[in-house]
């Protein structure tokens, strides 16, 4: 078994960091900074070189153009080391890390940030007929196909923040066709009665017919089938129905959840293998109020905090527990329209929202802004630290 990784001097820490997304670059710029003048070599692997912006795989996938975020630039200067590929397995008792089936990766200290994707094995037919947004490939592919389809029909399934933002993206670019949304709950069910009311607005201008109360039992490649029998046509099929993670967690023999997440204690570390710290979508954190769900809002935080209690544990020092509180809930309806929903720590909504003008404003401050952090903290990484803890709301009677 041949080793792929860059010789590095007896008695270096290594610290491998698998997946770039909006947790792992968080992972990777704090570190680098924090131990650049320690014996640490850090090493980031991701799939490709460019970032994906996940948060804006909806505008990709109406053929809107992003900026090209190139990784590798981006750790240019900070020490950090960069691989391409893809990795294929954990040996948590070697401490090693497969990558591409052929290059081996050693670690001390492994993060894993390898994130989430569309669950798509569930319900039949996902899998051959549905498309999703999993990463810019398939966001291209769908374009494409968006592009040809003249006055057709668009299914999106799943009425989550993605579903909603994928359908209003959809009817906005492409208002010959017609969209329908199905899902099993109202559209913004989880926001307060105004901001619900206005999303539901935004979506009746748009011309996205709702469907709620529904599940899907099969996708066909020309319809939907729900249960009960009915059915809805479709030429299209988006499915955004919920996250699985990848196996590589669970068969390393990691403790893992019930949706093959890293269990983690207050520290972000492996319960069962406390030398790697789990961060992003693919962890199970738990808060006072219950497990963090996947989002870019609370992902960079734990890739942040993970990178700092990597440096105290170098220096001998404890890590401290980690609390994270939501705040908001921003949700775009198009290119000119969105809804911000003001949350409490455990994500429960508050009364104040913002729609229109001023909440375009700040969805696109929010979804550009995880950039720039990256670069500001490679400089100064304390200032990357800042998030609200949520008090009361995310006490662990038993954290460490
Ligand atoms: C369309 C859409 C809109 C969203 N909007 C919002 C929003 O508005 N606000 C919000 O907070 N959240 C939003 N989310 C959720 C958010 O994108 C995720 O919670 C966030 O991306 C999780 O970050 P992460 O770093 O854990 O994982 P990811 O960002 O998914 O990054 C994982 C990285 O690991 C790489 N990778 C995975 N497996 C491997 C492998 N085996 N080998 C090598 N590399 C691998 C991937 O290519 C990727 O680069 C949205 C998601 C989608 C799909």
């Amino acid at each position: 078994m041949s080793t792929a990784h860059r010789q590095v001097p007896a008695g270096t820490h290594r610290v491998l960091i698998l997946g770039a997304g909006y947790a792992g670059m968080a992972a990777a710029t704090q570190l680098a900074a924090r131990t650049r003048r320690a014996d640490v070599q850090v090493t980031l692997v991701n799939a490709q070189e460019r970032f994906t912006e996940r948060l804006r795989l909806h505008m990709t996938a109406t053929g809107q153009r992003l900026a090209e975020l190139d990784i590798t630039e981006l750790l240019a200067g900070t020490g950090a080391q960069f691989v391409r590929g893809w990795v294929t397995a954990v040996d948590a008792h070697a401490k090693t890390v497969r990558v591409d089936d052929s290059r081996v990766l050693r670690y001390d200290t492994l993060v894993y940030a390898l994130g989430s994707v569309t669950d798509t094995a569930t319900v039949p037919g996902v899998e051959e007929h549905a498309y999703t947004l999993d990463g810019p490939s398939g966001a291209t592919t769908l374009a494409d196909r968006l592009a040809r389809l003249g006055a057709g029909t668009v299914v999106v399934v799943g009425s989550g923040l993605t579903g909603i933002e994928a359908a209003a993206e959809i009817a906005e670019r492409h208002p010959e066709v017609g969209v329908t949304l199905v899902g099993q709950q109202d559209p913004g069910a989880s926001m307060n009665p105004k901001a619900r009311a206005y999303l539901g607005g935004a979506l009746t201008r748009l011309g996205v017919q709702v469907i709620s109360g529904a599940a899907v039992t099969r996708v066909r490649p020309d319809a939907v089938e729900l249960a009960g029998a009915e059915t809805v046509a479709a030429d299209v099929v988006l499915w955004t129905g919920g996250t699985r993670v990848a196996p590589l967690a669970a068969a390393a023999g990691l403790t893992v959840d019930e949706r093959g997440r890293v269990v983690t204690d207050s520290a972000l570390r492996s319960v069962s293998h406390p030398e790697v710290y789990a961060i992003g979508d693919a962890a199970a954190i738990r808060q006072g109020y219950g497990v963090l769900h996947g989002t870019c809002q609370s992902g960079m935080p734990t890739g942040v905090h993970a990178a700092v209690s990597i440096a105290r544990a170098l220096r001998g020092r404890q890590p401290r527990p980690f609390r994270f509180g939501y705040y908001h809930t921003p949700v775009s309806l198009g290119r000119n329209d969105a809804v911000v929903q003001f949350t409490r720590p455990d994500d429960s909504p508050r009364r104040g929202c913002l729609t229109g003008r001023m909440a375009v404003w700040y969805k696109e401050t929010v979804s550009a802004s995880p950039w720039p952090t990256y670069r500001r903290m490679s400089r100064l990484p304390s200032s990357g630290a800042f998030w609200p803890r949520g008090g009361r709301f995310t006490r662990l009677r038993d954290a460490r």
